[in-house]
């Protein structure tokens, strides 16, 4: 399905970029799997996807940083010649009250999950306008559509990404270019293993089907938008939750 394509999978050494990225190599494309301080998790997807017989190198930087984020593109395109799909996945929480959230707390999260993913597609926007094609995958979360307590720096930095989404939709539409969200619920990765076991099962309680997201159901839809069957998708939400936000 994805077969002669290159993507850029960031945060790729975690839970949902993993599935990500071995979802795309196990399609065709080949995979740049980025990574900032977990070298050794980024080193197993790289030895994932080539024992499948598939391509992929490995890339280290920090997206909140405007200059790394550039050489990171520029190295893909250096590395592979082209980039056809970047997946802005990367990201961190840092929970708390409003009252309570230190400056630190607030900035770290709006700078690495939005900034981040401003400077990712500023510098690949260019390449996939030289192209006149590419897909754009920004991982938001329910928590920027619907908002969540103490959530207020996650949940401003995931819906600053909805609106960024919408916002290069249309000003690349006309290069054929998408660029979409996808807004995942609660799925089983290290970000949420850290989480009390008892908002682990208030949050079980919300959602209709009864089971958390497995990284899996994310790729599926990224698969999916990255595909020719989602060409003429573009500045869309897709809520990945088992029907949590309904
Ligand atoms: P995870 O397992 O903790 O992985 C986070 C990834 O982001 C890691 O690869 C990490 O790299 C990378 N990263 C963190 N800060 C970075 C920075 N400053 N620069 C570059 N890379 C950085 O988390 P996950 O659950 O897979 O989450 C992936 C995305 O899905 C995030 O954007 C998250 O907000 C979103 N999401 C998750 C859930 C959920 O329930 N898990 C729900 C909705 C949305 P290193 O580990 O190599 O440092």
């Amino acid at each position: 399905m994805l077969k002669g394509k290159v993507a850029l999978v960031t945060g790729a050494s975690g839970g949902i970029g993993r599935a990500v990225a071995l979802a795309y190599a196990k399609n065709g494309a080949a995979v740049a799997i980025h990574y900032r301080g977990n070298q050794e998790k980024a080193e197993e997807v790289r030895q994932e996807i080539e024992a499948l017989g598939g391509t992929a190198e490995l890339f280290c930087c920090d997206v909140a940083d405007f200059t790394a984020a550039k050489e990171l593109i520029d190295g893909v395109v250096k590395h592979f010649g082209r980039i056809d799909i970047l997946v802005n996945n990367a990201g961190i929480t840092k929970d708390g009250l409003l009252m309570g959230m230190s400056e630190a707390d607030f900035d770290m999260v709006i700078d690495t999950n939005l900034k981040g993913s401003f400077n990712c597609m500023r510098f690949a926007s260019r390449q996939m306008l030289r192209q006149k094609s590419g897909r754009i995958i920004n991982v938001s979360s329910v928590s920027g559509v619907a908002g969540n307590a103490g959530q207020a720096n996650y949940a401003a930095s995931k819906a600053g990404m909805i609106g960024l989404t919408k916002s290069a939709a249309k000003e690349l539409a006309g290069r054929s270019i998408t660029v979409n969200a996808i807004a995942p619920g609660y799925v089983k990765t290290a970000m949420t293993d850290k989480l009390s076991e008892q908002v682990k099962n208030q949050v079980l309680s919300q959602i209709p089907m009864g089971r958390y997201a497995e990284p899996e159901d994310i790729a599926g839809a990224a698969v999916f938008l990255a595909s020719d069957m989602a060409s003429y998708i573009t500045g869309q939400v897709l809520v990945v939750d088992g029907g949590m936000v309904i």
